[in-house]
């Protein structure tokens, strides 16, 4: 009798989608790369403290309990810096991987502060603002008590599911426990500007992802290698997440690089035009029906992660972690991904795109505008004085004198409106926008460079974490921690 076929069900391989596991992965693999003492590796890799906390609200007669964390990875630079999310899914694991992902990233655009992240387990949508404000003020009241805020010490920022306004209450709230302390301010980043914030803040999360795209734009040997050439202008993006970081993003390249929006996705649904969204009309439609679905002129897709897997040259993912898997993968459809959001490709994900020739540039280095413009912001808190203050006079005299010689010689005057912008003295958001380009160029080209330095690294995401390892430890040894 013939026997029976045994066929062995193979089980697949079920990625692990722990973000902390994919960040201690990333950085081993570029440990690899190093020749640096394995103890301060360890020592550069672990999280240093992690404070967990619960606390009560009270809503009307009832009281809610809140759990939350604030995570410090490395002390190896003073203050920390970090931003708050607030999230369901936020967890210890969640918010000591984003801190640790916080150091890499300061050392990458040379900003010296160490990496830290905080993080409420809330939703925001289903809280009302004077809710919001009461977890948000006593959220910042645990963190005095344990010092893990403070100029000095450990400074957040906004991240996921937080804003200016929350800044600006944890600024008032940290300013009510310290009276008198000159450099309350400085205890947060991303206020208001009337509160002490910086121009240009809340759009440089994305305003850095434009800059880091028009560095590789300017770069053809990079393009080439995956099938693209020319500007910005034309190409065909596709943005998950329309926040702080998506939305400014998709405004900068629409407005400025004139770049064709095919698709934006939002957690309840994508809308997408082959012909390119109007980003700001977009906006506008959203403030006034409360969704971006039904936009007119665009088709409304039914799911969020659809605007992942449209066809174009450009996706940006600019929402949570984990959102490019190893169940969407395969229908990625386009030749550059740019991780603005944290952690948005799975290892597994990243590599079968790198295999397929996509350019995965990573997180680390792309969303790095935020802590860049935020280190601007501190400065500028502490130093008590504007950017631009001492010099715009002087630098419109000396401009109008310059532009009167030009007219002087070739007997006409600029029109009016040309005229104004030669003239125009710099100020604050022409500084910060000006430092933030030179430090995402800077940041490229230093990736760009320690990837073809050696030739065991392949991808950018090792690159950079070479780049930031390097820079990390090198801070470490002038401390004298490892002599
Ligand atoms: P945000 O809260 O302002 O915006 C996030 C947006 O994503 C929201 O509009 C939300 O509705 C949407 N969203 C949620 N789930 C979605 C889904 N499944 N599909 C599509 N959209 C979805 O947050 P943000 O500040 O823009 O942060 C976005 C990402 O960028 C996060 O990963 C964050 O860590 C990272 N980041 C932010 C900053 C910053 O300065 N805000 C700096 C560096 C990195």
């Amino acid at each position: 009798m013939a026997k029976k076929k045994t066929t062995t069900k193979r089980t697949p391989q079920v990625e692990d989608l722990n973000l902390n596991h994919i960040v201690s992965t990333q950085f081993d693999a570029a440990a690899r790369h190093l020749k640096l003492p394995d103890g301060l590796l360890q020592q550069i890799k672990v999280c240093n403290n992690v404070y967990q906390m619960q606390f009560p609200v009270k809503f009307g007669s009832k009281y809610e309990i809140f759990q939350a964390w604030r995570a410090e990875h490395s002390h190896h630079r003073k203050p920390l810096k970090g931003g708050i999310r607030y999230s369901l899914q936020v967890d210890q694991d969640e918010i000591m991987a984003l801190a640790a992902l916080m150091t890499y990233k300061c050392a990458i655009v040379n900003v010296p502060f160490g990496g830290s992240k905080g993080g409420v387990q809330v939703r925001s949508r289903n809280y009302s603002p004077e809710q919001l404000e009461k977890i948000t003020r006593r959220y910042t009241a645990e963190l005095i008590k344990k010092q893990f805020i403070g100029p000095g010490v450990n400074v957040p920022a906004p991240d996921y599911g937080t804003g200016e306004r929350e800044m600006a209450w944890i600024s008032d709230t940290y300013d009510a426990f310290h009276p008198g302390d000159l450099d309350n301010m400085a205890c947060v980043t991303g206020k208001p500007i009337t509160q002490g914030g910086i121009r240009g803040r809340s759009e440089a999360t994305g305003r850095g992802v434009v800059y880091a795209l028009r560095e590789l734009f300017r770069n053809p040997k990079e393009l080439k290698k995956v099938g693209l050439d020319g500007s910005l202008e034309g190409k065909r993006i596709a943005v998950q997440g329309f926040g702080n970081v998506g939305y400014h993003a998709a405004r900068i390249l629409h407005d400025e690089d004139k770049a064709k929006i095919v698709a934006v996705g939002e957690w309840d649904g994508t809308v997408y035009s082959p012909r390119g969204i109007d980003v700001n009309a977009l906006q506008r439609h959203r403030k006034k029906t409360g969704s971006i679905k039904k936009f007119p002129g665009t088709k409304t897709l039914a799911n969020a992660g659809d605007s992942l897997e449209v066809e174009c040259d450009v996706l940006i993912p600019a929402a949570l972690e984990n959102q490019i898997n190893q169940k969407n993968m395969k229908k990625i459809r386009c030749r550059v991904v740019a991780e603005a959001a944290n952690g948005p490709t799975t290892p597994l994900a990243e590599k079968h795109l790198t295999d397929k020739g996509i350019l995965v540039m990573p997180d680390i280095f792309m969303n790095a505008g935020g802590v860049t413009v935020s280190y601007f912001e501190w400065t500028k808190n502490i130093s008590h004085m504007r950017y631009g203050r001492l010099e715009k006079r002087l630098d419109h005299a000396k401009r109008s004198s310059l532009v009167e010689a030009i007219e002087g010689l070739v007997d006409s005057r600029f029109v009016a409106e040309k005229r104004e912008n030669l003239v125009r003295g710099t100020d604050e958001a022409d500084l910060v926008n000006s430092g933030l380009e030179e430090t995402m160029i800077t940041a490229f080209q230093e990736i760009v460079e320690a990837r073809n330095k050696q030739r065991s690294i392949k991808d950018l995401r090792t690159a950079a974490y070479v780049c930031a390892l390097n820079k990390v430890a090198m801070s470490y040894l002038e401390l004298g921690v490892f002599p």
